[in-house]
């Protein structure tokens, strides 16, 4: 046991036993999700391996807003067991054609409040488990008010107008194949604008992959 163990001990978020976030007789319980393949937008397919509820959606928070940085591991390892064990095939595919991984950045802003970027860690260790190569080409261009907690759509579509612009380092030389990363998909409005923006710089094929949708 580590002395941050002993300072701050892990527990279950589903049944409160000792030890990880969730618990492997609660990871189990965990039902994936399918393939939504959207072709008349401009991402051509998203997948949210799992539903958007408790106990992931209170791991999901404690991401975002409790400064439990750690637990980005434990996310990117449930993401890459639930690939190998239900969507082998399409692991295999993204390999074989080297799709990128690029996650949703967070605005300046609020990465400097934060101290870190939850989805930019999640692509990081992804890229080294599922061997698939992650840039950081998406910049957030414009200051957008936490997506949680609002509840109007409408209001959440306004507020992603123009959010993402392309980072210049990589402007000439774009991946043609892309998985765009996010903790969590929910009105899926952040992903279009990324998407659009990137289908807009000739990028071929854009999937979305998140833990919880
Ligand atoms: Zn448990």
């Amino acid at each position: 046991m580590s002395l941050l163990d002993l300072l701050f001990p892990t527990y279950c978020l589903s049944c409160h036993a000792y030890g990880q976030y969730l618990c492997p007789g609660c990871a189990t319980k965990l039902k994936s999700l399918s393939v939504v393949y959207t072709p008349d937008s401009f991402l051509d397919a998203q997948l949210s391996l799992f539903k958007y509820k408790p106990p992931l959606s209170n791991l999901i928070h404690q991401l975002k807003y409790e400064f439990v940085s750690d637990s980005t591991n434990f996310i990117s390892d449930l993401i890459s067991t639930s690939l190998h064990q239900d969507f082998p095939n399409l692991l295999k595919y993204w390999q074989s054609e080297n799709f990128t991984l690029v996650p949703i950045p967070l605005h300046w802003y609020r990465q400097n409040w934060r101290g870190y970027n939850q989805t930019q860690l999640i692509s990081q260790h992804l890229s080294t488990i599922l061997k698939l190569p992650t840039q950081e080409l998406l910049i957030r261009s414009k200051y957008t008010n936490s997506q949680v907690s609002q509840k109007d759509k409408l209001n959440r579509l306004h507020n992603l107008d123009a959010a993402f612009t392309i980072n210049p380092e990589h402007q000439s030389n774009l991946p043609q194949n892309i998985i765009i990363i996010d903790d969590v998909i929910t009105t899926g409005a952040t992903i279009s604008q990324a998407s659009q923006i990137l289908k807009q710089h000739q990028v071929k094929s854009i999937w979305a992959l998140s833990l919880a949708g």
